[in-house]
Order: C-alpha cells, then sequence, then structure tokens
C-alpha cells in the first residue's frame, strides 16, 4: 500500500534527512538506543544523522511490545512520524528537543530475541556451497519443496559496531581432531526478519496471513567458523561452527518502508516443483519478493594503514531468496510451532548467480582454494584478526526514492 510517506517529493526539517541514503523521511526505521549520558534504552526512529526519540516505546529495555501490534499500528506510527517530521510540520519545535546525534548514540540489539532460526533460502549460495562437496548434485532433493533452516542461538546475536573474537574448537585432522582457533573463519551476507504478533502453539499461520507476522527487517552476519562447521554438522546441523557471534544492523526497516520495493516472486525454473499448497498463496506469488541491492565490504588491517578504500566482496541483491519471506513464516509455524513478537530469522546467505555475487568467502575462494587479491597486497582466502566485514543494504525504485538498512558491521579479534 503507498500513501503519501512514500511520496519522493516529500522532505523533512531535519535537513540532514533530505538526500540521505539510508535515513529519509521515506524510511523512517525503529529502533533501541541509548544516548551519550546513558541510563535505559529508548525507542527512536532514525532520520538522516539524528535519532528522534519515540516516548513511552520501550518496554522492558525492547521493542518487542511496538513490534507485536502488528502492522496497522505501525502503519499509523508511520503515518504521524512522517506528518510531525515532514518541513512545515507544526510540530518541529515541540520534537527539537527529542532529537539525538546518532553518531553519538549507542544502538542496541533493538528487540528481545526469544528464538533465532537461520534459513538457506539463497539458492545461488546453496548451489555454489553445495558444488564444493558434492560437484555432480549440489542441491539435496528436498531443497525445492522445503524452506530449509536450523534454530540458530540468540543469546550471541551483537548489534552492528560490536568486535567479536575468533572462536575456537575441534578441528579435524589426519591423526584425529585437535582443538584450536578456527582457522577458516567466514561471513554470511543475509537479511535478518523480525516477527510480529506471532502464534499461540498448536495454531499454525496460514500463508495468505504470513506477511502480517513480519514486523521489519535488517542485515544480518551469520559469521561462520568453516573449520568447526565441516566437522561438527553431520548428523544435525550447524552448532558451534555459528554459535559464537551473530551480528544484526540495529535499524528496524518496516514492511510500509519497503512496500515500493516489493516485486513478484522470480518464477521457479522450468522442471522445478511448484511448492505444496500450505506454501502457494496467489497474493505472495505476484508481491512477495524485494528489490534491495545487498552488498558486503572487507576492511583489512593492511587496506585501512594504507589509507585504501574497502574491498567490495560481495554484490547481490534479495531477489535471488528461492522462498519469500511468507513462506518462511508459514513453514516454520506449520507444524504448530509457536513464533513470538521479537523472534528473528534470517534468510540465508544471499549469493547472486555469478562470481561477483558470491556472499561468503567459502564461495568467493572457492573453498579457500582460489585466495582473493586485495590493492594493499594482501590475499584473503577466511577472514584474519583485525578485518572488518561491513554489509549494506539499499532498496531502489524509478519514481521512489532510494531508502537504506544501515550498515552491519563487525570486526574480528584474536582468539582468547
Ligand atoms: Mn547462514
Amino acid at each position: 500500500m503507498l500513501d503519501e510517506t512514500h511520496d519522493p517529493k516529500r522532505q523533512s526539517w531535519v535537513l540532514s534527512a533530505n538526500g540521505h541514503p539510508d535515513f529519509p523521511i521515506q524510511n523512517l526505521p525503529l529502533g533501541l538506543f541509548t544516548p551519550p549520558g546513558g541510563g535505559v534504552p529508548r525507542a527512536g526512529v532514525a532520520i538522516g544523522d539524528a535519532i528522534l526519540e519515540l516516548e513511552g516505546e520501550a518496554q522492558d529495555g525492547s521493542l518487542n511490545a511496538l513490534l507485536g501490534r502488528g502492522g496497522q499500528a505501525r502503519q499509523a506510527l508511520r503515518a504521524r512520524l512522517s506528518a510531525a517530521l515532514a518541513k512545515g510540520s507544526a510540530e518541529q519545535a515541540r520534537l527539537t528537543p527529542l532529537l539525538h546525534d546518532a553518531s553519538a548514540c549507542t544502538l542496541h540489539v533493538p528487540g528481545r530475541i526469544g528464538d533465532y532460526t537461520d534459513f538457506y533460502v539463497g539458492i545461488h549460495h546453496a548451489t555454489a556451497a553445495g558444488k564444493l562437496f558434492r560437484p555432480d548434485n549440489p542441491l539435496l532433493p528436498n531443497y525445492k519443496h522445503v524452506p530449509i533452516g536450523y534454530h540458530g542461538r540468540a543469546s550471541s546475536i551483537i548489534p552492528s559496531g560490536t568486535a567479536f573474537r575468533r572462536p575456537r574448537g575441534q578441528l579435524a585432522r589426519p591423526g584425529g581432531p585437535e582443538f584450536g582457533a578456527c582457522e577458516k573463519l567466514d561471513y554470511e551476507l543475509e537479511i535478518g526478519i523480525w516477527i510480529g504478533p506471532g502464534n499461540a502453539q498448536g495454531t499454525p499461520i496460514p500463508i495468505a496471513e504470513a506477511a502480517a507476522h513480519i514486523a521489519g527487517f535488517c542485515l544480518l552476519n551469520d559469521w561462520s567458523a568453516r573449520d568447526i562447521q565441516a566437522w561438527e554438522y553431520q548428523p544435525l546441523g550447524p552448532f558451534l561452527g555459528k554459535s559464537f557471534a551473530t551480528s544484526i544492523s540495529p535499524w528496524i526497516v518496516t514492511p510500509e518502508a519497503l512496500a515500493p520495493f516489493r516485486i513478484a516472486q522470480p518464477p521457479r525454473p522450468p522442471g522445478d516443483p511448484a511448492p505444496l499448497p500450505y506454501l502457494t498463496d496467489a497474493e505472495d506469488q505476484a508481491r512477495g519478493g524485494f528489490d534491495i541491492a545487498l552488498e558486503a565490504w572487507l576492511v583489512t588491517p593492511g587496506l585501512a594503514a594504507r589509507g585504501l578504500a574497502p574491498h567490495r566482496i560481495a554484490d547481490s541483491n534479495a531477489r535471488h531468496m528461492y522462498w519469500t519471506v511468507a513462506q518462511m513464516v508459514a513453514h516454520h509455524s506449520s507444524n504448530g510451532c509457536n513464533l513470538n513478537s521479537g523472534d528473528l530469522f534470517g534468510s540465508g546467505t544471499i549469493s547472486g548467480p555469478e562470481r561477483d555475487g558470491y556472499a561468503s568467502l567459502l564461495e568467493a575462494t572457492q573453498g579457500g582454494t582460489q585466495p582473493m587479491r586485495l590493492a594493499s597486497g594482501e590475499e584473503r582466502r577466511f577472514l584474519e584478526d583485525g578485518d572488518e566485514v561491513i554489509l549494506r543494504a539499499q532498496a531502489r525504485r524509478t519514481g521512489f526514492l532510494s531508502i537504506g538498512f544501515g550498515e552491519c558491521r563487525g570486526r574480528v579479534l584474536p582468539a582468547a
């Protein structure tokens, strides 16, 4: 639904918002922050280089209550904020004291995440990663029938800008496993999906209602220890190779802000099976996809020391998702599993079909066999200590103002 909040001509009296690549007045993402003086985290909305405090919206130190209120309440809040922050608004004088310089604030993980599930819907990633292990049969037979996922760890989800330690774990060696620092540390470029109202246990969410349970989106970096993962993942799936850290961008970009950038779900290639009826909905097929440019950038100590620009390591798009976010919600709850407000999904690595779109180092360096060369003279097979990965997302469409997600940044510290 498009309305005056998407009008590309609307400008804000917060001047840094006008022309801002991520947070013009057409975006209005929600977040949880602490101003420079400290204190209890507060709810806020990003507008240009500033955060407008939303009084009374952060309960129990999180945005869970706000997320749980659902689409109508979110849309009403958006309409109110858009009008109040628009040029010429009579509320400018009242709201000015509630503006904070975003660069001086601390941004937090905005929801109290009860459960985190990571999916695997990037079909080019699933194919490229599968090829490394099974050249003749990269996609397992269930892939085109089931939105594959695993239950991740919520406790180690950290906000952008938080550094984390290289994990230690069991590494397979010819003479038997050793315990040591991960030697194949990787990143994964993903979209995060925040759950809104949710469902009672035993009551699945039908596909036609699934979109109403999505409260917003962020960027998500599913840091992965490929050596720990390769040794431990069979038969029950990812465990300590993933659970040491997951970074997210702190702003929740709402479905309303992304309305102009929805696209039809790209048609399945000829010969692919149709999804089962509980995953099929005409409206979802017509509007359930997203056109969002996704990028990953690498900053190494060598690039930084020489003042060189970050190196772009992936250039992809959210349109490369084989399953829609609504299909993920419907499938997750289809067995009666209850989803709660503030739960978080990861999409899975969203790689493009070509080499420049490979959104993990596993793919880009072919399992570490084809190192990446950087302008600093450095080479990378996997991430080294001091390396920083930055994820970015931009939604663009002719006739509309582009909006972005803000950065998702994380830096690798040496193993303890
Ligand atoms: Mn992942």
